[in-house]
């Protein structure tokens, strides 16, 4: 059963019925933004946009906070609507969907004041004695924000945040997988006092995310698979607007032979499980070195037999938000076993619940000839694959065309830091599963197929605007330099041979 499916419509409408991934039931219905409406919306956004971009920060930090009020008054309803689109435990909806973005959206309110202050200063060298510069951080007008169904509220809350303190409007393409988060998440908004049209949600599927990229925005921030990211990467290169790709990932962990093994299995467990395995830093492959390799493996399955499922209740590991996400899962583990994968926990889907689960798994005997090591599987996974050492495990970390994070498990700290640079990823946790995401400061995005640009913090929030600079002629009299002689020509040649043909002279003069 489709869980996203097109239904038919009288007229040329796009109308879709949305089932809960637990219930089965639906859940409502989206009609699917037509490429007139899309470009009717970042018209209104543009118009929004001029008049937000002449409040100061602290009048935009000040409807940030309210949005903040709103989260934390409204949380129940928030958490309600994303389990019942997603089908995620309790905790992960209020940890990841309420948390998260009262964290980050305090974050920006907080500092993109200092982050985007106008600097003036005199430049290096000589050209201090002529010129002045200031720096304006200039809003870059309407954001196109298209956002996959993992995080409905984290993944845009966060950009939303950045942008709107940056000046910007946004319009937003959430995934059709579960609409009605981002509806809720504009609510709280309006109800803080953001103006109408500033941030616009836009029900849809690709077709309609494809017509936000070509509208005319002009800037694109997409959080989605590797497939789409390329596609929207190609359509915004065409249509010569920056974007900012976060995509998918395929993350290693590393366990040394001197890690706390009680404490690395920990990690493993929720590495892999949170979410359901739908966390683009979740952890997809362990390397363990053979000479820990039988007690950690046993940790592991001891800690993750007892998680529980249910379709009501308090439960370890939630639903797969997806039944497009199960196909990849179920396909990547029979790809698995019929190469030799030992399954030691869980392993098939769990007909006995009604909806769409996938119980936690442990798998042993993996290799690199697997989907289950090489593509991204996101589901509920701890694959486990024996290594000579920890030289082999750094080796095959990298042997992957993602690189989005990674982790390293050792009770040598400076160790796990060496090893966590030799890991080619868009960041490294040492001893923790990824939080890359959840710290602001630290820039976040992948290398290799997991990304183009980075987002978050200072980076992140300054991607949003362009940096103007101004600069100012202090002097008082013409430059002059017309008609052009011999003799200026000469003058220059001499001018670059004095200069730059010093080493001191070239230092004092840049
Ligand atoms: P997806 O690429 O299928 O869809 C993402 C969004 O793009 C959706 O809103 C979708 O409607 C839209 N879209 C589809 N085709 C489009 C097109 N041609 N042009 C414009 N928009 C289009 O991804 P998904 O299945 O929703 O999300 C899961 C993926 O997201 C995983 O790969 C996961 O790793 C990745 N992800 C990455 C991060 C990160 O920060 N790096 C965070 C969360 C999820």
């Amino acid at each position: 059963m489709a869980l996203f499916a097109q239904i038919p419509s009288e007229d040329e409408q796009r109308l879709f019925e949305i089932k809960s991934p637990v219930s089965l039931e639906s859940i409502g219905q989206i009609r699917a933004a037509s490429p007139e409406e899309v470009k009717a919306a970042v018209g209104r956004a543009r118009k929004a946009q001029q008049e937000w971009a002449r409040r100061s920060f602290d009048e935009r930090a000040e409807v940030l906070w309210r949005v903040v009020d709103q989260l934390v008054e409204r949380q129940d309803e928030i958490v309600d609507l994303v389990v019942k689109e997603t089908g995620k435990t309790l905790q992960e909806a209020i940890s990841m969907e309420v948390l998260a973005p009262c964290m980050q959206i305090s974050h920006y309110a907080k500092r993109a004041k200092k982050y985007l202050a106008t600097v003036t200063k005199r430049p290096a060298g000589v050209m201090r004695f002529a010129k002045k510069v200031t720096l304006h951080y200039q809003p870059l007008g309407v954001i196109g924000l298209i956002t996959p169904w993992n995080g409905p509220v984290a993944l845009a809350a966060n950009p939303l945040a950045q942008a709107l303190m940056a000046g910007n409007a946004v319009v937003h393409k959430p995934s059709e997988v579960t609409p009605f988060s981002a509806v809720l998440l504009r609510d709280l908004c309006v109800a803080a006092g953001l103006p109408e049209d500033l941030y616009q949600v836009l029900q849809g599927d690709g077709a309609t995310g494809a017509a936000l990229v070509e509208s005319g925005v002009d800037k694109v921030s997409f959080t989605g698979s590797v497939a789409t990211g390329r596609k929207v990467g190609e359509a915004c290169g065409r249509n010569l607007i920056p974007v900012t790709l976060e995509l998918g990932g395929k993350d290693a962990m590393i366990v040394c032979a001197d890690a706390d093994l009680d404490r690395a299995a920990d990690g493993a467990v929720r590495g892999s499980f949170f979410n359901t395995g739908h966390y683009c830093c979740g952890t997809e492959r362990v390397y363990v070195p053979e000479a820990i390799y039988a007690p950690f493996v046993e940790r592991v399955v001891e800690m993750a037999k007892p998680l529980r499922q249910a379709e009501q209740g308090i439960s370890d590991v939630g639903a797969v938000f997806w039944d497009k996400q199960m196909d990849i899962i179920e396909d990547h583990m029979r790809d698995a076993q019929d190469k030799g994968a030992r399954v030691l926990v869980g392993g098939e889907r769990d007909r006995s619940l009604s909806g769409y689960f996938f119980p936690p798994t442990v798998v042993v005997d993996v290799d690199h000839s697997m989907d289950l090591m090489r593509r991204e599987t996101f589901g509920p996974i701890v694959a486990i694959q024996k290594v000579r050492d920890e030289e082999e495990a750094v080796e095959l970390a990298n042997d992957s065309d993602y690189g989005l994070s990674g982790n390293v498990w050792t009770s040598d700290l400076d160790k796990g830091g060496r090893i966590g640079e030799r890991m080619v990823t868009g960041s490294v946790s040492v001893n923790d599963i990824s939080v890359t995401y959840g710290i602001p400061e630290a820039p976040f995005g992948g290398v290799k197929e997991s990304g183009v640009g980075q987002v978050n913090g200072e980076v992140g929030i300054r991607g949003y605007c362009h940096l103007h600079p101004v600069i100012v002629d202090t002097t008082k009299k013409a430059q002059g330099g017309y008609p052009y002689t011999e003799e200026s020509a000469a003058g220059l040649r001499k001018m670059v041979k004095t200069v730059f043909g010093n080493r001191l002279l070239r230092r004092l003069f840049v």
